[in-house]
């Protein structure tokens, strides 16, 4: 029953090319109809690729807000040139609301992760099932499926928000 293991990040880095120059980080992968790119998550899931980008390094998108390029780059999916916002003036309202992204992210415990590890391996759930089930975004899912640690994964590449790293590391550490 177990389906193939992805590694999702394993994937993006893959894909992404670094401008020197610019910071971009540019998707060389497969591009959606309106120019995105496009990362398979496996279990047919298919996500644009600096929405992935964001969510993994900054933390989960609010509901109704959508990502931004300050660098006017589609294909760029470095998560310190998207912020998210809303398509009309109110993102400081956004924030104040309490919508900012990093204060939905929550930590789930290492039984709840072991927990989701075996509905992945012994069952055909799909991730939006399972994160539903636990309360958490399906990203976090994909990443405990592919047994992503925030530590030891690809230290080479920048990482340009360095405080979302720490506090993920530091959770884990816990
Ligand atoms: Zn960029």
């Amino acid at each position: 029953m177990a389906s193939k293991r992805i590694d999702p990040l394993k994937r993006f880095w893959k894909k992404v090319r670094i401008d020197p120059e610019t910071g971009c980080w540019i998707w060389t992968g497969s591009l959606s109809g309106n120019g995105y790119g496009s990362l398979n998550l496996g279990r047919g899931l298919y996500i644009k690729a600096h929405r992935f980008a964001y969510e993994t390094f900054v933390g989960q998108i609010a509901e109704g807000l959508e990502l931004a390029h300050s660098c006017d780059v589609k294909q760029c999916c470095n998560p310190a040139h998207l912020r998210a916002t809303t398509h009309a003036e109110n993102i400081q309202e956004a924030w104040d609301r309490n919508l900012c992204p990093r204060k939905r992210r929550k930590f789930i415990g290492s039984e709840n992760a072991e927990r989701i590890v075996e509905l992945l391996r012994d069952t055909d759930q799909t991730y939006y099932e399972i994160a539903d089930a636990f309360g958490i975004g399906y990203l976090t899912v994909v990443h405990i499926n592919s047994g992503f640690h925030w530590a030891d994964a690809h230290p080479e590449i920048p990482r340009p928000i360095r405080n979302s790293y720490r506090r993920q590391t530091a959770s884990t550490a816990m």
